[in-house]
């Protein structure tokens, strides 16, 4: 067949990091995806929370069409409009003061990364004063210890795997950088013990995504602001999977009355253009001067018109109010399933990031639903599965949803 030809060619040309489903998806129709051989399938993977508006958005796809033709890129040397557009409106949902675009989340990580490792570096230069004697042969260790978690994922690149609390993922690329301690998530004292005069940021998720749907609990997040404001340390919300409606506010931090002073957003930001960001406010804001960063594609025209389309949609059709009401009925149906079968121990999340955790390995019935059942799920570590589907999807899709998965874990 066409599709065992295609795989096999995969496999020789594209690099092996990734042991993928025997299936070749070819288009895409609001939540509905189709093979190569013609299957329908039902989507609750989203592309790993990216596809917020679905396949074949008009709206969008018109949007983004438009822009293709127009320009796709200029580099940062210039000014396009649908960056400033975006950025704009990105900055009003989240009440931030400064954007800068990225092409992924991992890279809004480094972003955010350098603002708190530039934070500490100018408070060290302003206690040690302008041109201070013997500064040059004296240089103080400017390490900026950063406190991240343990199970959460920040990405690939060096420096975000470096705040990835996985040891299998971070194991065979050590060392890494420097100066970042690991604390267990929604455990305040596990922070307070690492905090020192070193200390300049703290990094997480608000909902541990891959780590298996852990939302923070509120005493946590609201505990570690407080430490935060305190020990004057950033605090940086990785919202690159649950931000974006997903929780069912436009940022997860908006549930708890917390604000970060960074975070990141990508996933959902582009419906599937490959974009990201970093954002922040206050202080943070301006810890980096001219010179400090760049990226050559990031917001270029393209993908900011992809975005700015995003916002407005979220915006006109009330995404989060939707969010909020398909997520609770969501949330219904799998706390039944989980109280009918034994093999779920766990169910966690809220709005359209939810997860169940099982007894048995989740691999085979994620494999069994895709083949056999039609329906797209993903996994989170090895226990879990995560219901992350488009944001639009009705009530029906979840009725489908339970019909499948009952039948792929029916055993
Ligand atoms: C997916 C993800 C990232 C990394 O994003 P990429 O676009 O894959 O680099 C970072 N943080 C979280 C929470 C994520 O879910």
């Amino acid at each position: 067949m066409a599709d065992k030809q295609l795989m096999e060619r995969a496999e020789q040309a594209l690099y092996k990091v990734y042991n993928r489903f025997p299936v070749v998806f070819d288009h895409g129709e609001g939540v509905k995806l189709y093979d190569t051989e013609g299957n329908e399938y039902l989507d609750f993977g989203a592309g790993i929370a990216v596809m917020a508006l679905g396949y074949g958005d008009e709206e969008y796809t018109k949007a983004v069409e438009e822009q293709l033709h127009k320009l796709t890129h200029i580099s940062n040397l210039f000014y396009n409009q649908p960056s400033i557009e975006a950025g704009e409106k990105l900055l009003q949902v989240s009440h931030m003061d400064k954007v800068f675009f990225t092409n992924s989340g991992t890279e809004a990580i480094e972003g955010a990364l350098k603002i708190a490792k530039r934070y500490h570096y100018n408070k060290l230069h302003e206690t040690m004063g302008d041109g201070c004697d013997g500064c040059e042969d004296a240089e103080p260790d400017m390490t900026g210890e950063i406190i991240a978690m343990n199970h959460s994922f920040h990405g690939r690149s060096l420096g975000a795997l470096s705040v990835t609390g996985n040891a299998h993922y971070q194991e065979p690329f050590k060392p890494l950088i420097p100066g970042i301690r690991f604390a267990d998530f929604n455990d305040l004292d596990s922070v307070k013990k690492l905090i020192n005069s070193k200390t300049c940021a703290v990094i997480m998720e608000t909902i541990q995504g891959e780590g298996g749907i852990y939302p923070a609990t509120e005493e946590f997040i609201k505990g570690v602001r407080a430490l935060c404001d305190e020990h004057d340390l950033l605090l940086i919300l990785d919202e690159i999977q649950c931000g974006m409606g997903r929780s069912g506010e436009m940022f997860a931090w908006q549930h708890y009355g917390v604000k970060p002073d960074v975070m990141t957003v990508a996933k959902a930001l582009g419906n599937g253009l490959p974009i990201g960001a970093f954002l922040a406010w206050g202080k943070a804001a301006s810890a980096m001067v001219p010179g400090d960063h760049g990226t050559t594609y990031g917001g270029n025209p393209l993908v900011t018109a992809g975005a700015s389309a995003v916002l407005d949609i979220f915006e006109k059709r009330r995404i989060t109010e939707h969010v909020k009401e398909i997520g609770a009925y969501l949330y219904e149906k799998l706390e039944e399933l989980s109280k009918e079968l034994d093999c779920i121990r766990a169910h966690r999340g809220m709005g359209l990031i939810q997860g169940l955790e099982f007894s048995v390995p989740a691999g085979p019935i994620v494999s069994k639903a895709l083949l056999e059942q039609k329906l797209v799920l993903i996994s989170a570590g090895t226990n879990i599965i995560r219901f992350v589907p488009p944001l639009v999807i009705e009530k029906a899709d979840v009725d489908e949803m339970m019909k499948r998965l009952r039948a792929a874990a029916a055993e």
